[in-house]
């Protein structure tokens, strides 16, 4: 035998055991025991995918083989699914077709294959040019079998797992994509273990550096949790036992993406934070109608033995979240005097909040069980059908009103007769109107919040009992779009503006045809033109509604000026101008011609940052930041910071114009930064801190601005830096200052 035999043998021993770890996976699980279609499934891919390798350089079945088993495993699912996972690239990559796929597995199986190919590529495919319209297309998938999206969200999962073999611009394109969707779809669909990984490892990949410094922090602190956990659970475990119940007490470390999260936006480090340790118990019912007693049961017992916070206790058991999440969290005051969160749920509760209701939901083989989460699951994909009917032009806008309905957590009030509603956290009086009737939206006055009147941007609580006001003459308006928060109401007030001003402009621009045709007046752009900078409107279409809403009424000095022909400097004109600065500093860059290799890092060098790149205006990144770059529709490359809001949106709208890029600087270029600090306002106070940075550090000041109050200490320094690495030492010996409370590079 030769080595290549050899290989082909070890190879096809590799690709078994993992199929027969998949199926020892599954037939340990309460499904049918349905063998024999899983294998042919199998047998199937593995020879439509034969000879074809992952970029990892294994055969390309593992990659279906192991989407099958987080399926199976960590999202709880059946034989259809497992089959559907093994099978889900072959019509995508091979010349298999969706008929030969029924024609061998049926008509569901192929179903959804069909719609995981729909979607394939990722939710923005490959050579999708309209990201939006895909993402669209999952959606509307979903509405139809939810399984399709969660083998997705499995299949994305894997591909993060092996995100190591891409190439940079990909990692941060897949990376991008799944922290701006897959990671909220996740948790939409209460898969929260599979939702925090997501995060984690798209957070390693972004953010290398940051992701191993928190990791290592948590190691070299575990040890002191592991103490502090002890200590606390010891009289929990002694209580609980003389309840009699079957119970599990175990630690929950918070993970490091959310970690950093926090640490970002409230502008803390590491060592602040004090909720990484939280405690979760996990108890077995006697029976299933026990189990809310049973944690109010528990909670009293806790409460014996420490103080709980008053204001932070969370009965997610009688109002479980939309995703399905059920628990009590009370937060409890250590003996040594720290707040610690726990968590009471029933082992069903806690199977729900790890794996997703969607599991056990529908697809139980036929019986459909009925209860408050799946009817939730029911009216949240409802809504999403509603704003897919919608059309909707801009696509950005599209996906950042799902986006938004993804995020929300969520708030319960009451309907006048005492029905139960659940709204996004945030929600107006105007948003809880259109979620009841869009008539009812469209013509809302206001409401009677516990029987108090309140006008329609009033911000609702859990808990507000609400009776909408009507009135016929309400019409929704522009400015009904800043006090609508949720994606339903949104979407109709839009709805109804555009209708409502297509037929202005159509009014409009009829009365003004009369009005030439009357006064022999030739109608071109430029009398349109000339109309316009006469009454002060932008363009055209702004001129026929003011025209058809008689807020322009046309008379004549209309006439007057149409017919002197002299030439006048529109607002066009004005406007033109300072836009043309814009495109001439652009212009100056270099642009990138269709061959560019995208896979290639930018090298950004003092040369190549001052006449080829372009900076992001509004990040501002510095050499030590992590940043990627962006071919722009000029094909510009634009450099973003990783975290750049509209990076995020990029990454995941339009990555496949992102390129990775890394600083290689010499410090001879100084960039702009700006510093906040935060302190007591006292005596000598910004003197220390202008001369730490332009004694101490070297670095010229370029702007202060220093607000007080109430002896608070407020100050944005703008200054010149070459890195990040000054701008921390500057940070770190502005925190020194004995007053300074914060300090933090905006
Ligand atoms: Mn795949």
């Amino acid at each position: 035998m030769n080595t290549t035999q050899i290989n082909v043998e070890q190879e096809e021993k590799m690709v078994n055991d993992e199929f027969q770890s998949l199926l020892d996976a599954y037939l340990s699980t309460k499904h049918r025991k349905r063998v024999d279609i899983i294998t042919k499934a199998f047998n199937f891919a593995k020879h439509a995918h034969k000879g074809v390798r992952r970029l990892s350089g294994e055969p390309y079945i593992m990659h279906p083989i192991a989407v099958a088993k987080i399926v199976c495993c960590e999202i709880g699912l059946g034989s259809t699914s497992i089959c559907s996972a093994l099978l889900h690239d072959v019509v995508e990559d091979t010349e298999y077709t969706v008929e030969d796929i029924e024609n061998m597995f049926g008509p569901k199986i192929a179903q959804i294959v069909d719609g995981l190919t729909k979607i394939s590529g990722g939710i923005f495919g490959e050579h999708a040019s309209a990201q939006a319209e895909n993402f669209k297309k999952l959606l509307l998938t979903m509405s139809d079998d939810i399984r399709v999206i969660l083998i997705k969200i499995a299949d994305r999962l894997h591909n993060m797992r092996t995100l190591g073999s891409q190439a940079v611009n990909k990692q941060y394109k897949i990376a991008g994509e799944t922290l701006y969707l897959y990671a909220p779809l996740a948790n939409r669909l209460g898969l929260n273990t599979i939702k925090t990984e997501l995060e984690d490892l798209s957070f390693k990949f972004e953010h290398p550096e940051e992701y191993q410094a928190i990791s290592q922090k948590l190691a070299a602190t575990q040890e002191e949790r592991d103490i502090l956990f002890d200590d606390f659970a010891a009289p929990i475990r002694a209580e609980l036992d003389s309840l009699g119940i079957s119970y599990e007490i175990k630690q929950r470390v918070k993970s490091p993406y959310s970690i950093w999260r926090k640490m970002q936006t409230k502008h803390i480090p590491f060592e602040e934070i004090y909720d990484i340790l939280a405690v979760r118990i996990i108890f077995e019912p006697e029976e299933i109608d026990t189990e809310l007693n049973d944690c109010f049961n528990i909670y009293v017992k806790l409460s014996k033995i420490y103080t709980s916070h008053p204001d932070r206790t969370r009965d997610w058991v009688s109002h479980p979240k939309a995703n399905g999440y059920q628990a009590l969290h009370v937060t409890l005051m250590s003996k040594q005097g720290e707040w610690i969160e726990v968590q009471i749920r029933s082992r069903r509760m806690d199977d729900i909040a790890e794996k997703g209701f969607a599991a056990h939901w529908k697809y139980k083989d036929g019986e459909k069980t009925e209860n408050a989460s799946e009817m939730e699951l029911d009216k949240w994909l409802a809504t999403i059908k509603e704003i897919l009917d919608d059309p909707q032009p801009d696509a950005m806008d599209f996906l950042d009103t799902i986006k938004l309905n993804l995020f929300a957590s969520e708030i319960f009030v009451f309907t006048p007769k005492g029905e139960l509603r659940t709204m996004p956290a945030g929600s107006t009086t105007l948003d809880f109107a259109f979620s009841i009737h869009t008539f009812v939206g469209s013509h809302c006055i206001g409401a009677k919040v516990n029987h108090k009147l309140v006008p329609i941007n009033h911000k609702l609580n859990s808990g507000d009992q609400v009776e909408i006001l009507t009135s016929k003459s309400v019409r929704p308006t522009r400015e009904w779009l800043n006090i609508a928060t949720t994606a339903k109401a949104t979407t109709k007030i839009l709805s109804i503006l555009r209708k409502e001003e297509r037929e202005a402009r159509k009014k409009g621009e009829e009365i003004l045809d009369e009005f030439f045709q009357k006064n022999d007046i030739v109608k071109d752009t430029l009398a349109i033109d000339k109309l316009c900078s006469v009454h002060g409107v932008a363009k055209s279409d702004a001129l026929y509604v003011a025209i058809a809403e008689g807020k322009i009424l046309l008379g004549r000095e209309d006439i007057d000026a149409l017919k002197e022909k002299a030439e006048v400097i529109g607002w066009k004109k004005l406007f033109s101008f300072g836009k043309k600065t814009k495109k001439q500093h652009k212009k100056a860059k270099e642009t990138v011609g269709p061959d560019f290799d995208k896979k290639k890092l930018l090298s950004l060098t003092e040369d190549s940052v001052q006449n080829k790149y372009i900076l992001c205006d509004y990040c501002k990144p510095i050499p030590g930041d992590t940043v990627m770059g962006y071919i722009d529709d000029d094909r510009h490359i634009v450099i973003h910071k990783l975290q750049c809001p509209t990076a995020e949106r990029l990454k995941a709208n339009r990555g496949n114009r992102v390129l990775g890029a890394k600083w290689e600087m010499n410090r001879t270029m100084l960039f702009p930064v700006s510093i906040y600090v935060k302190g007591f306002d006292k005596l000598g106070l910004l003197h220390k801190m202008t001369e730490v940075i332009s004694h101490l550090h070297g670095v010229n000041i370029r702007k202060l601005e220093v607000e007080c109050d109430d002896g608070i200490f407020e100050c944005t320094i703008q200054m010149f830096v070459h890195d990040t690495k000054e701008v921390d030492e500057i940070i770190n010996s502005l925190r020194e200052i004995p007053d300074v409370k914060e300090a933090t590079r905006i």
